[in-house]
Order: C-alpha cells, then structure tokens, then sequence
C-alpha cells in the first residue's frame, strides 16, 4: 500500500524477512509456529521501517532485526516480534482491528496491510503526531488514530475482530479490551512488570463470551501506563 517513493530498500525489507523467518524457526517450540502466514511476511516486505524511526537512520539500521528508540522513552519493536504478534491475531483480511500503543506506527502500517481496518490508540500526543504523518506519507486511509487512554480501548468503535497491544500490562488484561472484542475474537497483550519477567501472551474470547489466556513466548516491552496514573 506504500506509495512508489517510499518503496525503496525492497532488498534490505526482503533480507529482513528471512532473518524473521529463521527466527520464527528458532521460536516454534514457544509459539507452535515454525512458519508465519505468507501475509505477514508480504506485509513485513511492503512497510518502509525507515521512515518510522527518527533521525533517518542508515538501513543497515532501520532493517535490522532488532528494536530501537523512537523518543519519548519508548522503542519500536524488533520486526520479528512485530511479525510474531501480527501472525498471533491469525488475520485473513477484513478484520477491523484495534491496536493499544501506536509508537512510532511501524505494527499499525503492517496491520493496515493486512486488515480491512486498524484502530491506534497512543497516549503520547508527540508520538500521535509523528506517527499520522508518517503513515499518511505512505498512503494508508484505513488507519484511524486516536490520542488517548488504551487501557479504555476505543469504545465508539467496537467491537473489533482482533486486539493488539503493544505495550505490557502489569496485571490483569484491562476490562475495556475484553469487553470491546467480539466473541470468537483474539487478542495479543504482554503481561508482566516494567523490569520483571513478562510473558506474551493470546487472548481468546470464545461465542460464550469467557476470555482465555495462553502465554507464548518471553518478552521486554515497555509498560502500559494508565493516564492518571503514572507519567
Ligand atoms: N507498536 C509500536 C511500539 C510501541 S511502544 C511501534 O511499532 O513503534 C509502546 C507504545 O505504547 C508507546 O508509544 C507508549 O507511549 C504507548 N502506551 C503506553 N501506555 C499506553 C496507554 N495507556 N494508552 C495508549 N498508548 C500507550
């Protein structure tokens, strides 16, 4: 969906996508999967990552497989945890999908490659800003992004087929999530403490209603603050 201009680095994109897929092999014993959906890997090969981290960093940077600083304090994740937590959602295409932590809006590009529609919800509002414009800079109209609370989700919107959250939460699951997924839904949510062990993990809200927690793989995210409650 990027835009002709924006659709240099191909090769380095391509590159990153093998590296994720080793990584993937290398994982199944965690996350059962030795290989990620074919649009995942699509989506990983079509978002320009260097556009999202600030101060225009070399590509050998920007496509690296591993996390880096977008101010603020926070970091945009490693692309084989990006690509791992999209293939966790199990999307065909069509969803609308809600996502709790914007950032650098890297993971909303490649949900909105593979989604009908994406959510963003970030409580910073410098990280809103930088974020809608680059992601306009590529070209996406089915991105809407909201500067607010995620641990509220984004009510007006819901129900959402599938859920992410891209930043730990210490503690239970927020309510407002579970409540905002439809049945049969899924979710994907880091548990655990700023510096403490956390675990990422799927969520699953069955016809019933009942939502079910499965841990899949370790992790270092950083925390999901509720407004009001901590800077
Ligand atoms: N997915 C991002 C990575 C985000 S890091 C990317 O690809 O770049 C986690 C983000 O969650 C940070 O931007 C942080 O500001 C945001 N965040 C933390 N708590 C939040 C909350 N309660 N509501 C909305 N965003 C929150």
């Amino acid at each position: 969906m990027a835009n002709n201009t924006e659709m240099n680095h191909k090769a380095e994109r391509i590159a990153l996508t093998r590296a994720i897929e080793h990584e993937a092999s290398e994982t199944a014993a965690w996350t059962g999967r030795t290989t990620f959906n074919a649009r995942v890997i699509r989506a990983i090969a079509e978002v320009p990552r260097h556009l999202f981290i600030p101060g225009a960093p070399p590509p050998g940077i920007a496509y690296a497989n591993r996390p880096q600083p977008i101010g603020l304090g926070q970091t945009i994740s490693q692309p084989y945890i990006v690509a791992l937590m999209t293939e966790l959602l199990d999307l065909n295409g069509g969803e609308k999908v809600l996502e709790i932590g914007t950032g650098s809006g890297y993971q909303t590009a490649v949900l909105a490659e593979i989604a009908d529609e994406v959510y963003s919800v970030e409580r910073f509002a410098d990280l809103a800003a930088s974020a809608r414009a680059t992601l306009a800079k590529c070209g996406y109209s089915n991105i809407h992004m909201s500067c607010s609370d995620g641990t509220q989700g984004w009510a007006e919107h819901a129900p959402y087929d599938a859920i992410m959250v891209t930043a730990a939460a210490d503690g239970a699951v927020p309510h407002a999530l579970i409540e905002q997924l439809k049945p049969g839904g899924r979710m994907v949510i880091p548990l655990g403490p700023r510096h403490g062990p956390q675990m990422l993990t799927v969520g699953l809200k069955d016809q019933t209603g009942r939502f079910t927690k499965h841990p899949v793989l370790p992790v270092s995210f950083v925390p999901l603050v509720s407004l009001g409650k901590e800077g």
